[in-house]
């Protein structure tokens, strides 16, 4: 079966867009990581395509920070200032759909959340060594996950050796030379690893192979609709630089 993998969307409408066009038609099934909202300036258009196409999500660190279930002094005040936003914008029927998102999906043969098997909703996986307890839990091969907005994969060998690095352009990974796995395919809406373009995977769980894929967006346009809606100026050019 082939998996379309998304996250870290960010209310970005564009970048949604160009990503789900590519992979409607072309995948099985999409799925998403979390963090639909936060940051940019269309979380109900985000919720809505999400919730029209019937992708199954998880929740993010943003949708619990939006419902009041994560504090808002875990954020910086440019996210916090967005968030403030977003909770204003957000329509209670958008509201009700996040809040029933789980914290973590296991599917047959991998499984996501949005931070780590250790902490589902905070941690970020930024190195090996953040890796290695989740893949002591993972109860499936490959683990997907989100939140750093870094397409990165970290690998155990069946000798028990770890390995791992970032993801940069398009690329495959072979999972089968491997016990276990755990990639982050990157985000779509905001994009944090110097290359400004929205990212999104396929998998495809027969061959045990996933890929990475980079696709450029009318930035200029999300960018318009967030000095519209008065969002810091930070997040707005960040976007242009990918960081
Ligand atoms: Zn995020």
């Amino acid at each position: 079966m082939l998996y379309g993998i998304i996250s870290d969307i960010h209310a970005n409408q564009e970048a949604l867009e160009e990503c789900l066009k590519r992979l409607k038609g072309k995948v099985d099934k999409i799925i998403c990581l979390g963090d639909i909202i936060g940051y940019g300036p269309n979380p109900n258009e985000c919720c809505e395509m999400i919730r029209e196409l019937n992708i199954p999500s998880i929740a993010g660190n943003h949708e619990k920070a939006v419902l009041g279930e994560l504090e808002l002094t875990w954020f910086n005040q440019n996210a916090r200032s967005a968030l403030h936003w977003t909770q204003k914008e957000l329509s209670e029927d958008n509201k009700n759909f996040i809040y029933q998102l789980p914290n973590a999906l296991v599917y047959e043969k991998f499984q996501i959340v949005h931070g780590s098997l250790i902490n589902p909703i905070e941690e970020y996986m930024d190195s090996l060594n953040v890796a290695i307890p989740s893949f002591e839990k993972m109860a499936k091969n490959l683990l997907l996950v989100g939140h750093t907005h870094m397409p990165i994969f970290f690998t155990r060998k069946t000798d028990g050796n770890y390995d791992g690095g970032a993801i940069t352009g398009d690329e495959n990974i072979y999972l089968g030379e491997y016990d276990r796995v755990i990639v982050n395919v990157g985000s779509v809406g905001q994009p944090r690893d110097g290359d400004p373009r929205a990212a999104y995977g396929i998998l495809n769980d027969e061959k045990a192979e996933i890929s990475v894929h980079r696709i450029s967006y009318d930035i200029a346009k999300t960018q318009e609709k967030m000095r519209n809606a008065l969002l810091p100026d930070s997040l707005i050019e960040r976007l242009s630089l990918g960081n």
